[in-house]
């Protein structure tokens, strides 16, 4: 019997990894929903050739021509934030939640809401929503799947195990694509630079993260949501391999840890598949080719985004909001060019400084944490 799916951020890098494994086994899916910002004729396309119900634009501007590109099909289409949060609301068996940025957040909300299961690639929603997002998953009895590679890595190794008896949950980083450099060379990084990832190929957004390390910032606090051990038992290593994707060390002294080749269609297949597992095309590890792996500590003089989401998770209440939207603010500034590399972690400590709203407690809360945090990170940046 076939599974029904919908596919948020669907001509993203997640989302075309997701749709690569749905093709290879295209009569166990059934597809509902597949979405996108404004790549309305892309999106066409793949609403086209997986059959989906119902195809979805986030900018309003592009419905005509995702009307046009779907006219005759049969295809439904629709455009807006409202219409995105109608799209997910659908319901389907599984939802991945993979568009970028807190935009994904309500969607990915109402997707919960259904009570199916979500399969997690957008942190920054969780992030942000972080307790308002895990306990509308306990209210509504949905199942959240991490995605995330280190993330869906920890939730292997944890499976039969007990969550009192973990000691450490170490997250792995590669340390990105300027992990040897030096701050000089660092301040006249440029985005072309910072997008080229060593070992991921993914979305732009993500890529800058890697390099300034806070997409380990984020994982850290996402992490904190999904394995309640205390955010004192997160450890984070860096692994410039990217072979390990993670691991969990129990209170006996024995440490699990989930390895694989650096595709995202390994963890992207364990969701799909869970709690079985299917068939990937990806190229198997060849340990001896790859001779030796190696760990180093994080070095948080020069890229201080991981201590910032520390101290932001420690803080709590709307810290990680507020964390999440000042570095969405400040990636953007960097990709338009409008900020130096080094600025992004100053500029969200600078927003993160001084007195915070208060704790949200609904998605409306966390929603206009979001809003207020944007404005003042816009307003303090500081001209490359
Ligand atoms: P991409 O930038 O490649 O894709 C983002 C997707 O979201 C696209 O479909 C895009 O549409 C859509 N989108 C962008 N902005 C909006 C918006 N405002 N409203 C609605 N939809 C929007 O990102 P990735 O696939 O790299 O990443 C997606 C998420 O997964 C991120 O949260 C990232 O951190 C996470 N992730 C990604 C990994 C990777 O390997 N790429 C690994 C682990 C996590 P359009 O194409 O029209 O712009």
């Amino acid at each position: 019997m076939s599974r029904s799916i919908s596919i948020l951020g669907a001509t993203g890098s997640v989302g075309a990894s997701t749709l690569d494994l749905i093709r290879r086994q295209r009569h166990e899916w059934r597809v509902v929903a597949l979405t996108a910002h404004s790549q309305a004729v892309e999106l066409a396309r793949l609403a086209r050739e997986f059959d989906a119900e119902l195809a979805v634009v986030a900018d309003e501007a592009c419905l005509p021509a995702l009307r046009e590109a779907l006219a005759g099909t049969g295809i439904a289409a629709a455009a807006g934030p409202a219409a995105l949060v109608e799209a997910a609301a659908r319901g389907a068996d599984l939802t991945l939640a993979a568009i970028v940025g807190c935009a994904g957040l309500a969607p990915t909300m109402a997707a919960i809401e259904q009570g199916g299961t979500v399969a997690l690639a957008n942190k920054e929603a969780l992030v942000s929503a972080g307790e308002v997002m895990i306990a509308a998953v306990d209210r509504h009895g949905a199942t959240l799947l991490p995605v995330d590679s280190e993330h869906n890595a920890i939730f292997q190794c944890l499976a039969g195990n007990d969550i009192a008896d973990v000691r450490w949950i170490t997250l792995t980083a590669s340390g990105g694509p300027f992990r040897g450099w030096s701050p000089e060379r660092l301040r006249a990084a440029t985005p072309q630079q910072a997008v080229q990832h060593p070992n991921w190929s993914m979305g732009a957004k993500i890529s800058v993260d890697s390099a300034t390390m806070m997409n380990k910032g984020l994982e850290l606090i996402e992490a904190h949501h999904l394995f309640p051990v205390g955010s004192q038992r997160l450890r984070i290593v860096v692994h410039p391999q990217s072979v390990i994707h993670s691991l969990v060390e129990f209170r006996d002294g024995s440490t699990l840890a989930q390895l694989g080749p650096a595709d995202m269609r390994v963890p992207i297949a364990s969701a799909l598949a869970w709690p079985r597992r299917i068939d990937t095309p990806c190229t198997p590890l060849d340990l001896p080719a790859i001779g030796q792996l190696s760990f180093e500590a994080p070095d948080e003089d020069r890229f201080p985004a991981t201590r910032l989401a520390r101290e932001a998770v420690e803080q709590g209440g709307a810290a990680p909001a507020v964390l999440n939207a000042a570095n969405e603010v400040a990636v953007a500034a960097f990709l338009a060019g409008q900020i130096a590399f080094t600025q992004i972690a100053g500029s969200v400590a600078r927003t993160l400084d001084g007195d915070l709203p208060r704790a949200p407690a609904s998605l409306d809360d966390v929603l206009a944490v979001d809003a207020l945090a944007r404005v003042r990170a816009a307003t303090l940046l500081e001209p490359a």
